[in-house]
């Protein structure tokens, strides 16, 4: 048997994993399907554009921890923008520009403030919005009926259709990639409560200024410098145990021993190498009840500019977010640089590059007025974007020990009371080494 521990996966989970044991000079081994580290966070040259797009465009929160410290640990943290003032833009169909910014006061008072001068709402609906923001400010308790969805909770709080139109569905598609009624309520007030209400940060997001691939570049060198043994293009199929030992093997026929398997993989990677007796079994019922939310990205230049803002969302649109990337990257080529996020993009996932361009256009000139002439144009579809993680899977999320001696899971999807996102990964990480370590004595 080589050395004792592996890690399946080598996205932000397994990466946050693989630290962990770094950092303590354990020795493990990782296999990764790619030929390239990141998993679903990535970036690649496209020839088109002459330029790395990311696979998607990555806003991280600066409640943020555990996912600032890998990069930290990874000297990256100079390549990410640093938070500004909040300041979010929202425009709508006549034309009309809505800028959610933080007031005078610092911390969360600037926000409530904000929000208090947020034109894209009737005053009467701020009030009720700011009303919800601090009972959720001085309540503690978050336990909430497992039935009860954020939409259900908003109405409960009464929260009215023009606000949960306008400011809800933007939130909750933003960072759940979801929609208000399948996110459990009690994760929904969590993550507000986290995210905007944090006394310990100021409300905000930052974002990579670099092609995100090159955030984790430097763990290469890190795992060469620590004799961690890192196979590339190299799919786990098959995952057996025997008299306490696991039994990986690869793709192309190797086989491994491992005494400890962490797997950081998506669920439905898991489901195909795990041994077929165990998919039936209890402790993975909540594989037969995992389903997806796509997210699509689509890249384009223009003739003339679309927006001189960094970013801003599209209110009652089906197209989210724009992003003004020469100014999120400070590029001067290409010009008229833009991408748009389209989150829970069930509708459009299937369509062609030309169906979804007419509608994109349709969108652009109903917002802005003008008719974009298209340059170049990329879509980028991630069918397997995040986890559905609505009422019936949050309550089967998995926790990162199991019940097999010696057998973890880390992911974004597994149980870290967290959306599934970079944070949550980077989080299931550490939660799988902290129990891996407490078996180990
Ligand atoms: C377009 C897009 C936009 C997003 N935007 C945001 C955002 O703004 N903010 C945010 O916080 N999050 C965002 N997310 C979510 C974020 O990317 C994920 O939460 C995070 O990357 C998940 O990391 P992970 O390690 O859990 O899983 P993954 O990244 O899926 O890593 C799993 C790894 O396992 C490998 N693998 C699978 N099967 C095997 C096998 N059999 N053998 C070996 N290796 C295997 C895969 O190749 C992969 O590298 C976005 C996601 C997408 C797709």
């Amino acid at each position: 048997m080589q050395n004792s521990i592996a890690i399946v996966g080598c996205g932000i989970s397994g990466i946050s994993a693989s630290i962990e044991l770094i950092k303590r000079d354990i020795k493990h081994t990782i296999f990764e399907a790619r030929n390239t580290i990141g998993g679903r966070f990535y970036s690649f040259y496209d020839p088109g554009f002459d330029f790395e797009l990311d696979n998607g465009q990555h806003f991280f929160s600066t409640v943020y921890r555990h996912f600032f410290d890998i990069l930290d640990f990874l000297g990256s943290l100079q390549k990410i923008a640093q938070p500004k003032e909040l300041e979010i833009y929202f425009y709508s169909q006549v034309n009309q520009k809505f800028c959610l910014r933080k007031n005078l006061f610092g911390g969360q008072f600037g926000l409530l403030g904000g929000i208090l001068n947020l034109k894209s709402l009737p005053i009467t609906s701020r009030v009720k919005l700011l009303r919800l923001f601090l009972d959720f400010k001085f309540s503690s308790k978050i336990h909430l009926s497992n039935n009860l969805s954020a939409y259900d909770l908003l109405r409960m709080k009464k929260q009215d259709n023009e606000i949960i139109k306008k400011f809800w569905e933007p939130v909750c598609v933003s960072i759940f990639n979801n929609s208000t009624k399948k996110i459990p309520a009690e994760l929904f007030k969590h993550t507000i409560k986290l995210a905007f209400l944090s006394d310990k940060n100021p409300v905000g997001f930052m974002y990579s200024k670099v092609p995100q691939s090159q955030l984790f570049g430097e763990y290469l060198n890190f795992s060469k410098r620590n004799s961690i043994e890192l196979y590339l293009g190299s799919s786990i199929n098959q995952l057996q145990f025997k008299r306490d030992i696991f039994i990986l093997t690869t793709k192309d026929g190797k086989v491994f021993e491992f005494k400890y398997v962490i797997l950081c993989v998506p669920p439905n990677a898991l489901r195909k190498l795990l041994p077929p007796a165990w998919i039936d079994s209890s402790e993975f019922k909540f594989l037969q009840n995992v389903s997806f939310n796509p997210i699509l990205s689509i890249y384009f230049t223009t003739k003339k500019p679309i927006i001189s803002e960094p970013y801003g969302y599209l209110l009652e649109s089906p197209i989210h977010w724009i992003f003004n990337r020469n100014i999120m990257l400070d590029l001067s080529k290409p010009q008229n640089f833009y991408s748009i996020t389209i989150s829970d993009s069930k509708q459009f996932i299937n369509k062609s590059s030309e169906e979804i361009k007419n509608e994109v256009v349709i969108e652009l000139q109903k917002y802005f007025h003008i008719k974009p002439e298209i340059l170049s144009w990329k879509p980028i579809k991630e069918k397997f974007a995040t986890v559905d993680i609505d009422l019936e899977f949050y309550r089967l999320r998995p926790n990162q020990e199991t019940s097999i001696p010696g057998l973890f899971l880390a992911g974004d999807w597994t149980n870290t009371n967290l959306p599934a996102t970079l944070e949550s990964a980077a989080l299931s990480g550490k939660l799988a080494v902290e129990k891996l370590l407490n078996k180990m004595g």
